[in-house]
């Protein structure tokens, strides 16, 4: 397989980017504001060259560094040729996801990224004074968008060594079952990498009320090598209230082309429809069903990715820094000393890094580049720590 380099990427976008000249950037406001749905709109006016923007080591939104291979490519240049098109042959790409899954195309809906089905499904269960439950921290896009639409969070702490919390996550929908539109559950879990086993999966399911509706986000699935993990996928097949999401966004490749999508039974798709927007672009679908077919590009970018991240945590570790055990694409490593200025710092050194997330007000979270940014890193990392403490910078930003 060929994990394409940014010299032929830039072919794709070349023109657009050239003739455009300059990308709405800004850092510290435009990098961190590129959220998920509207956040994802850059700050207003905030105009810095192209060049600004490629000059980073992006490690702050767990993207994959590599770009998309080039099949996807070549599917997603050839569907060019619908740009100007509404009823274009979409490259059955349901169809293909229900294939992959072994589910019925029923079962499917896509999005313009993961995202937006949290969106819908946060509309469809937990609008009008419903609860949705899950741990904190975790991608809080769900919380954000619940209590957009006059519904509220009900969180958990995580437990001491960063794993959830199943028999509290249990008690707390049991105690609020009148009001809980659904419970949350990011596996593996962003920010911290940990996943949550197949085992404790069935005891949440089994736990609570056969009718709680139970999101299962699984956007980092393809980094997982921990045996003790599986997806949930099966239980949508058993019929079981559970809706599974995955995105194209991390090992495929694709964050900026917006796909996505939700695997659940056919009555849960239909209640959350009406809250789907149809905003994805015609390239992206036919790029997915490349990207679907394309495994070996995918487990290529799984053996770098997880390389990098061993060789970055067992340098930390020779720090004696502690490092969260990670499943994804990403870790967190503990720097006994507020993250806030520390993330700005990064920053002026030219490396982005994660925003913080409460109450881990020490922890640093850190997404696997290449190795030339992982490099980038590890001496900016031993720069910053070696210096005291200050107070400077801001680290707040969008989420990711
Ligand atoms: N879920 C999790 C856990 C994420 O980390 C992200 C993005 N970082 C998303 C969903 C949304 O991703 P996208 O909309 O690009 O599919």
């Amino acid at each position: 397989m060929t994990v394409k380099n940014a010299l032929s990427r830039r072919g794709f976008v070349g023109g657009v980017a050239t003739a455009v000249g300059y990308l709405t950037f800004k850092p510290g406001l435009g990098l961190l504001a590129q959220g998920v749905g509207p956040a994802h709109r850059l700050a207003a006016g905030a105009q810095q060259p192209l060049n600004e923007y490629d000059s980073y080591a992006k490690l702050s939104f767990n993207e994959n560094p590599y770009g998309p291979p080039d099949s996807v490519m070549k599917a997603m240049t050839h569907a060019f040729k619908y740009a100007n098109r509404y009823g274009y042959p979409d490259g059955g790409i349901v169809e293909e996801i229900a294939t992959h899954h072994g589910v019925r195309p029923e079962n499917v809906m896509i999005a313009a990224g993961s995202g937006e089905i949290l969106d819908v499904v946060g509309s469809a269960f937990a609008s009008n004074g419903k609860k949705v439950v899950g741990v904190d921290p975790t991608f809080a896009q769900v919380y954000q968008h619940v209590t957009s639409v006059k519904g509220s969070a009900f969180t958990v702490p995580l437990l001491e060594d960063y794993r959830q919390d199943i028999p509290g996550l249990i008690q707390a929908t049991k105690k609020h079952y009148r009001d809980v539109g659904f419970v949350y559950m990011c596996n593996p879990n962003n920010p911290t990498g940990r996943v949550v086993t197949k085992q404790e999966i069935r005891q949440l399911l089994d736990g609570v009320p056969e009718d709680t509706v139970v999101l299962i986000d699984e956007a980092y699935h393809h980094f997982v090598d921990d045996p003790n993990y599986a997806t949930s996928i099966p239980y949508v097949l058993e019929g079981r209230p559970v809706i599974v999401t995955r995105t194209f966004s991390k090992i495929a490749a694709l964050a900026g082309m917006r796909l996505g999508y939700a695997i659940a039974p056919a009555d849960l798709i239909r209640q959350m429809s009406p809250f789907e927007t149809g905003t994805i672009n015609a390239l992206v679908k036919h790029g997915g069903v490349a990207a679907l077919k394309d495994t070996e590009s995918q487990a290529t970018v799984k053996r770098l990715t997880l390389d990098l991240r061993r060789k970055t945590t067992t340098q930390l570790q020779g720090l004696g820094y502690t490092v969260i055990p990670s499943e994804t694409n990403f870790f967190m490593v503990h720097l006994r000393r507020p993250v806030v200025p520390v993330i700005a710092e990064f920053q002026q050194k030219g490396v982005l890094v994660g925003r913080p997330f409460p109450p881990m007000n020490q922890h640093l979270r850190v997404s696997i580049g290449t190795a030339d940014e992982m490099d980038r890193f590890m001496v900016a990392f031993k720069d910053i720590m070696s210096r005291p403490i200050t107070t400077a910078g801001r680290g707040e930003g969008r989420l990711q």
